[in-house]
């Protein structure tokens, strides 16, 4: 006598493998299913994993099952912090990414929390005041910044102004004793940053920057397959991030504010990214650099840089950024058995995983559906985390620098018109801290 169950596991597993064949939209949707199957099996598995309960929180709450696994599950239940033990932050900058992004991610945060902003426009700063519940004695302007130190409710200073105001904010942050979370890129030159380090270092303060895709979901599992060899050997990578800019007064515009152009801002996701997939250090860089004669926009900084990284396991990628076409965020990995393609990859949501494996004479195709969440909130998250058990944040400024150092040759390598090696004693390993714990 048959059970139910083996009799519709074993229709399922034929319908899934026909369904694969390299495909119609249609079959690409059915083939979802179940790696949604095994992404939720994976959750649960993460939600239940005691290394992944906060700490203080000795009972979380477990809701009891009622959807077939078949179907999307929402994530493990809000573990947060009581609001008087999480992390707090002091914002300094109050522009886009500010106001659109990090300060509402606070609010989804478990074990952080907003209590201080920092900005040189008083009336704006009143008004998100308002909105978000700060004291105007938790108010600070650039030049009262270092008072700071004498506020105990502020473990954290989040950095977000234009790139080259970093490295000030950094030391004077380190020096009031506080934590620093800095935006990337992390300055505007390798100096800056080995200033910053050694500034915090000194003054035995963390420093994590702000690298947020390297704690986003989708781009985690994607680094997970690659190194784990699901498709063979990694051969080639392709990846490119374009935007459209339209102001040449603001300060992205401006090389002493911004460093560069599309590489440090835009570029740099390209560059940091496959890092981080493949878990290794460039050898030598080979790069090409362009900006239009006579448009405003590229007067300073440059419109667009194509560069390909050469890493000593013989893997070469191929990396593209522009600020004048259509935004276009997106990279490819080729292995030997497969590909893994990430579009959508350095946006803030949205990010759409496709795999293929070769099977044969088929090519099976799987869009690998993970749950959404907000990748500043894990960001944030991950730094307080670092903060209350005192470990190294996995993207510390040694990260930031390596980038910058990267960078650097790029941008001689395009002026000089041939390769530049770069001789690295780091492993992608030692630019990193633990893993860090997701929730
Ligand atoms: P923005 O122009 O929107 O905001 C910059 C803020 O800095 C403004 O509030 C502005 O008033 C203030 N400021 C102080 N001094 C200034 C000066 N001299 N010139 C211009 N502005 C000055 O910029 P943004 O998009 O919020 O970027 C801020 C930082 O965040 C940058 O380092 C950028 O690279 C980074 N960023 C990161 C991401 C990400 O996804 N992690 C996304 C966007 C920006």
């Amino acid at each position: 006598m048959h059970s139910a169950t083996p009799y519709t596991n074993q229709n399922t597993k034929h319908f899934s493998r026909k369904k694969f064949l390299s495909a119609t939209g249609k079959y690409l949707a059915a083939g979802a299913i179940g790696t949604i199957a095994a992404s939720i099996k994976a959750d649960q598995a993460h939600a239940q994993a005691p290394g992944n309960i906060p700490q203080d929180v000795e009972d979380p709450i477990v809701l009891e099952k009622w959807k077939s696994e078949y179907d999307q599950q929402s994530g493990p239940v809000p573990t947060p912090l009581p609001p008087d033990r999480r992390i707090g932050y002091a914002v300094v900058g109050l522009g886009h990414l500010s106001l659109e992004e990090i300060l509402p991610a606070l609010g989804s945060c478990k074990k952080s929390k907003l209590v201080a902003l920092v900005s040189g426009t008083p009336d704006k700063m009143k008004k998100v005041a308002a909105q978000y519940g700060i004291a105007e004695a938790n108010c600070y302007s650039y030049q009262t910044y270092d008072k700071l130190k004498d506020n105990k409710e502020v473990d954290v200073i989040y950095i977000v102004l234009p790139n080259s105001m970093h490295k000030e904010f950094t030391v004077r942050g380190a020096a009031a004793g506080k934590h620093i979370l800095c935006e990337k890129p992390m300055a505007v030159s390798q100096a800056e940053c080995r200033e910053m380090i050694e500034a915090c270092n000194k003054a035995k303060v963390k420093l994590m920057v702000a690298y947020r895709i390297q704690y986003q979901p989708h781009n985690r599992k994607l680094r997970e397959l690659v190194q784990k060899k699901e498709f063979g050997q990694v051969k080639f990578v392709d990846a490119f991030n374009c935007q459209s800019s339209a102001n040449p007064d603001h300060w992205r515009h401006k090389k002493a504010l911004a460093g560069g152009g599309a590489l440090p801002d835009i570029g740099l996701y390209c560059l940091n990214t496959t890092r981080f997939v493949l878990g290794e250090e460039p050898t030598e860089v080979f790069a090409y650099q362009y900006s239009t004669p006579g448009n405003p926009l590229f007067r300073e900084v440059e419109e667009m840089v194509s560069w390909q990284m050469r890493f000593a396991s013989g893997v070469v990628a191929s990396c593209a950024t522009h600020y004048n076409a259509h935004e276009s965020r997106r990279y490819r990995v080729m292995c030997e058995r497969g590909w893994l393609d990430m579009n959508k990859a350095y946006a803030y949501k949205g990010q759409d995983l496709m795999t293929a494996k070769a099977d044969g004479m088929m090519e099976l195709q799987q869009n690998i559906g993970l749950a959404e969440k907000n990748q500043f909130a894990l960001e944030m998250d991950h730094f307080s985390d670092c903060i209350i058990k005192n470990k190294r944040p996995f993207t510390p400024g040694e990260e930031g620098l390596q980038d910058q150092i990267l960078m650097e040759a790029i941008y001689q390598s395009a002026k000089e018109g041939k390769p530049v090696k770069v001789a690295s004693a780091v492993t992608n390993q030692s630019l990193h801290g633990p893993e860090p714990e997701l929730s």
